[in-house]
């Protein structure tokens, strides 16, 4: 991984003026959940997005192509977003991309023999604060209650590489999350939704891990946004924090209305 020099603070007069610049009718406007959308809180259950924020996400929706992208199931996304953009991608790009139901089929038997395989490794009364989650299309293992994380982070790493099949893991704050090799990541879910959607352009806004998967297509295409500086991000641009967001999709939502 290598230093980003590139990367700027979008609020600065340079970067907004190339943001304005760059939005069009035909840029899809693409966002991450937790972290992005919705500050993120200790309990993942809890998260809301602020009304000043759903606000502005509304007026979003009303006039341009947007679209969720996810690691969250659709249904739990949409639970927490009570608005449906039009497009909501789950699962980190392996859930609700169109065209895709019948790959989706495989990657929830996929996530399934994880999960007895998983439920063989890590017996119900052995579990000590190791949550397994089933996602439909992926596995999500928590650990952030346990006594001995790092012990208990090992034996997880331990427990996936028995898996079969083996899967794309990606790790984050006490979280291991498993994903059918052949399921598209976010990087590919936005392509897929610039290509169906008809738009040529889109800029994207999100601040993990599964996020750089987007970041690094290094396309002139895609405006990308990191929540949070991060210099070893492939992200062309960053916010402070979650705080900005309202501004920035307000900033959004004004270009939007010169251009009509
Ligand atoms: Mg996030």
């Amino acid at each position: 991984m290598s230093m980003n020099e590139r990367l700027s603070y979008l609020f600065g007069n340079v970067a907004l003026s190339r943001m304005r610049n760059f939005i069009g009718r035909d840029t899809l406007f693409a966002f991450d959940l937790d972290g992005t959308l919705a500050p993120i809180t200790p309990q993942p259950c809890a998260i809301g997005i602020p009304d000043s924020i759903r606000q502005e996400f509304i007026i979003l929706n009303e006039q341009a192509v947007v679209a969720v992208i996810t690691g969250r199931s659709r249904s739990d996304a949409l639970h927490h977003l009570g608005i449906s953009p039009r497009y909501l991608i789950g699962n980190h790009g392996a859930e609700g991309l169109p065209g895709w139901k019948e790959r989706e089929n495989e990657f929830f038997n996929i996530a399934s023999q994880w999960q007895s395989q998983l439920d063989e490794i890590f017996p119900m009364n052995t579990r000590d604060g190791i949550t397994i989650e089933n996602k439909g299309t992926t596995l999500s293992i928590h650990y952030r209650h346990v006594c001995n994380i790092k012990y208990t982070h090992k034996i997880i790493l331990e427990a996936i590489n028995k898996l079969d099949p083996q899967p794309r893991r990606i790790g984050g704050q006490f979280i291991e999350n498993l994903i059918p090799e052949n399921a598209p990541d976010k990087g590919i879910a936005l392509r897929i939704l610039m290509d169906k959607s008809g738009c040529h352009k889109s800029l994207f806004v999100g601040d993990d891990e599964t996020d750089e998967d987007v970041f690094r297509l290094n396309d002139a295409n895609i405006f990308t946004v990191r929540v949070g500086i991060n210099v070893f991000s492939d992200a062309l641009f960053y916010l402070k924090g979650q705080n900005e967001i309202m501004q920035l999709i307000g900033e959004i939502n004004n270009e939007l209305r010169k251009i009509q």
